[in-house]
C-alpha cells in the first residue's frame, strides 16, 4: 500500500512537457483537457485527474478543454453532465469558453471515416460481435482474417452510409480498420471504429443510429481541439499505438501525444462508476451524493473542503505504476485544512444531564471562548452557562478505569471556558438502571479572571446549556467498506464487493444538542466540535434541527503512522 505522499518530486508528465517547450514542439503551446464520459458522477479518481490536467496547464502558461466523451448513449444522461460540470467548477476550475462534446464532431468523425474506408483502411465487417472476439485471438495466437475486410471500396461506402441510414439492426454489422490480425497488439487487430446502436442521445437525439467507438473518437476530439498533452489512465497503453494510428492514418499535422500515468486506488472504498451506480441502484447509499461516496458530490456533502481535495492530489503524487493510497491520507489532508478553518463549537452529541448544584438557578452567565486558536482573525464569541447542563454520556463513568481523567464521583474536572466542577453523586433510572444525571458542585473562583483559574485539574469538557441548546441529528460515517485492499479493484479481478460493505459506515444520532451560537448556520458550513472532530450542515437541516455530517474525527491516525515510520 501506497502511504500517501509521494517521494518522487519531479513530476514525469511536467519532464515531457518542458522537453517539448526546449525543442519547441507545437510551436511552444500546451493544450490539455479533461474527458469524461456523462456516464455516472465524478469521483476522487477523476479530480486527481482534474488536478493533473488543468494543474499543468495553469503551470505551464496553457489552456484546458472540458470536454465530455459522449459517445455511448445507451449509459449516459443529462444529470451526469450537469453534476459533472458543477463539480469541476466546485474544484476551483474554470474552463472559460472551452467546453465541448464529442458529439459535436460526430459529422467530422463520420466523414474521416469514410476517408477511411477511400484509403482502405476501414471496412464494413457483418461477423457477429461474437466471432469478431473469437476471430481475434489471443496473446500466443494470431487473430484470423474477417471474410469481409476484402470487401471493394465501393461496398464498404455504400454498407457505411446505409449503417448510418438505420437499414439494419443493432449488432449486425460494423466499420473496422483494417490494420494487422497478426499484430502482438490484440488492439490493433482491426479494431472496431463504429457500431450501430439505435438509441437516442441525449444531444443528437435520434440523428445517429451508428456511433463511434472510443478508440477512434477521442484521438480525434484531441485533434479537433488542438490537445498537446492527452494525459490518461494506463489502462490506455496499449491502446496507444491505435491511437496514433488513427491519426496518421489521416495524415494529420500536429498530432497530440497520449501520455499515461497510474490511476488512483484508494483503500474502503470502490472507485468505479460501475460499482458506485450500482451502490445507488440497489439503496446501499442515499445517492450518488451519499457523504460515504467518494465521489465529488459525496465528498463535498461530507463536508470536504475543494482545498483539501486539491492539496491531496498534489501530494500523492504522479505515477507510472499503479498502486493504493491510504484512505486515511485523504482524511489528514482534510483535518490538516479545517484545522485552521474551521470554529470550534461545543456540541454534545450523546447527552447526560448535569446539575450544578450550588449554582443560582435563576443565573445565566456568558462564557467568553474563542473561535479559532489557530487563527487570530476568528474572534471570541459568548456561551450561555446555567445550573442545568448536558455532558457527553462517556465522560462520566461510576467506576473509572485507570487514566480515566473525565468525570467520576468525587472526582474533578473543567468545564471548558467555564468553572471547575465536582461530581457529589448521580441519579439512577429506577427501572433502566441507566444514569440520569450527575451531580455535581462548582468553584466559583476557578473562572477565568479569577485568582483560582489557573488550577490545574486533569481533565477538561465540553458541554452545552439545558436552556440554551439546540437540537441537532448528527451523522457519523465509517469507511465504506471494510476491506483495505478492495481498492486494488482495478488491478484484481472482480470479489463481490457488496460483501466487504461495512455494516458501520453510517450511525444516526438523533438526540443531539449544540451550542446556541450555531443557530440557522447555513447549509455546507464547517465546524469544530471540541473533542469530537469536525463536522458540516447537511442540506437535509430543516428550520427546527439541524442535521450535522461528521466529515473526520480528531484523531490523526495518519500522523501516528508518519511518527511510527520515522522511528
Ligand atoms: P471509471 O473507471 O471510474 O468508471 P472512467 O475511466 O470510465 O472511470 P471517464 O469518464 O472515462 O471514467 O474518465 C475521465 C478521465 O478520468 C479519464 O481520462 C480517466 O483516465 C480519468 N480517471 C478515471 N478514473 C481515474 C482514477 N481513479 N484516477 C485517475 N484518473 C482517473
Ligand atoms: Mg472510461
Amino acid at each position: 500500500m501506497d502511504h500517501g505522499e509521494s517521494k518522487a518530486t519531479v513530476n514525469f508528465i511536467q519532464e515531457i512537457i518542458n522537453q517539448d517547450k526546449k525543442t519547441n514542439k507545437y510551436n511552444g503551446r500546451i493544450h490539455l483537457r479533461f474527458p469524461p464520459e456523462p456516464n455516472g458522477y465524478l469521483h476522487i479518481g477523476h479530480a486527481k485527474s482534474i488536478c493533473l490536467n488543468f494543474g499543468l496547464a495553469v503551470k505551464n502558461g496553457g489552456l484546458y478543454n472540458l470536454r465530455f466523451d459522449d459517445t455511448n448513449p445507451s449509459k449516459e444522461d443529462v444529470e451526469y453532465i450537469d453534476s459533472i460540470i458543477k463539480d469541476v467548477r466546485w474544484l476551483g476550475f474554470d474552463w472559460e469558453d472551452r467546453l465541448f462534446y464529442a458529439s459535436d464532431y460526430f459529422e467530422k468523425m463520420y466523414d474521416y471515416a469514410v476517408s477511411l474506408i477511400k484509403a482502405s483502411k476501414a471496412y464494413v465487417c457483418d461477423l457477429s460481435p461474437e466471432e469478431i472476439r473469437k476471430y481475434r485471438g489471443s496473446f500466443n495466437e494470431a487473430g484470423r482474417e474477417s471474410s469481409y475486410s476484402s470487401r471493394t471500396v465501393e461496398e464498404n461506402l455504400d454498407l457505411f452510409k446505409r449503417m448510418r441510414a438505420g437499414e439494419f439492426a443493432d449488432g449486425s454489422r460494423v466499420l473496422r480498420a483494417k490494420i494487422d490480425m497478426s499484430s502482438p497488439n490484440l488492439n490493433m487487430r482491426d479494431p472496431v471504429l463504429y457500431r450501430i446502436l439505435k438509441a437516442t442521445h441525449h444531444r443528437t437525439g435520434d440523428k445517429w443510429c451508428i456511433y463511434p467507438m472510443y478508440d477512434y473518437a477521442h484521438p480525434l476530439e484531441d485533434y479537433y481541439e488542438k490537445i498537446t498533452h492527452s494525459v490518461c489512465t494506463l489502462e490506455f497503453e496499449d491502446h496507444r499505438p491505435l491511437y496514433d494510428w488513427v491519426l496518421n492514418a489521416l495524415n494529420l499535422p500536429d498530432l497530440p501525444q497520449q501520455i499515461e500515468f497510474a490511476r488512483l486506488n484508494l483503500t474502503n472504498t470502490v472507485m468505479s462508476k460501475r460499482k458506485l451506480r450500482r451502490l445507488v441502484e440497489e439503496g446501499y447509499v442515499v445517492g450518488w451524493d451519499d457523504p460515504r461516496m467518494p465521489t465529488i458530490a459525496g465528498l463535498r456533502r461530507r463536508g470536504y473542503t475543494p482545498e483539501a481535495i486539491r492539496n491531496f492530489c498534489e501530494r500523492i503524487g504522479v505515477a507510472k505504476t499503479n498502486s493504493v493510497v491510504d484512505i486515511r491520507f485523504l482524511e489528514h489532508c482534510i483535518r490538516e485544512d479545517l484545522n485552521v478553518r474551521a470554529p470550534r463549537t461545543m456540541a454534545v452529541l450523546r447527552p447526560l444531564k448535569m446539575v450544578i448544584d450550588n449554582y443560582p438557578g435563576d443565573m445565566v452567565e456568558e462564557m467568553e471562548s474563542e473561535n479559532n486558536p489557530e487563527d487570530p482573525t476568528a474572534g471570541k464569541r459568548k456561551i450561555p452557562f446555567s445550573q442545568i447542563l448536558y455532558i457527553e454520556r462517556e465522560d462520566f463513568c461510576e467506576d473509572p478505569p485507570k487514566k480515566y481523567f473525565r468525570l467520576a464521583p468525587g472526582r474533578e474536572v473543567r468545564l471548558k471556558n467555564a468553572y471547575i466542577i465536582k461530581c457529589e453523586g448521580f441519579v439512577r433510572n429506577e427501572k433502566t438502571g441507566e444514569i440520569k444525571e450527575v451531580h455535581c458542585t462548582y468553584d466559583p473562583e476557578s473562572k477565568s479572571g479569577k485568582p483560582g483559574a489557573k488550577r490545574k485539574v486533569k481533565g477538561t469538557l465540553h458541554w452545552v446549556s439545558a436552556e440554551h441548546a439546540l437540537k441537532a441529528e448528527v451523522r457519523l460515517y465509517d469507511h465504506l467498506l471494510l476491506d483495505q485492499n478492495e481498492g486494488a479493484e482495478e488491478q484484481e479481478e472482480e470479489k463481490d464487493f457488496i460483501k466487504q460493505l461495512n455494516p458501520n459506515s453510517l450511525e444516526v444520532l438523533v438526540d443531539c444538542l449544540v451550542e446556541p451560537s450555531l443557530a440557522g448556520v447555513a447549509c455546507g458550513s464547517r465546524y469544530q466540535f471540541m473533542r469530537k472532530g469536525y463536522f458540516c450542515v447537511d442540506p437535509d437541516s430543516t428550520s427546527d434541527k439541524l442535521v450535522f455530517n461528521r466529515i473526520v474525527s480528531l484523531r490523526d491516525t495518519w500522523d501516528r503512522i508518519l511518527k511510527a515510520e520515522k522511528n
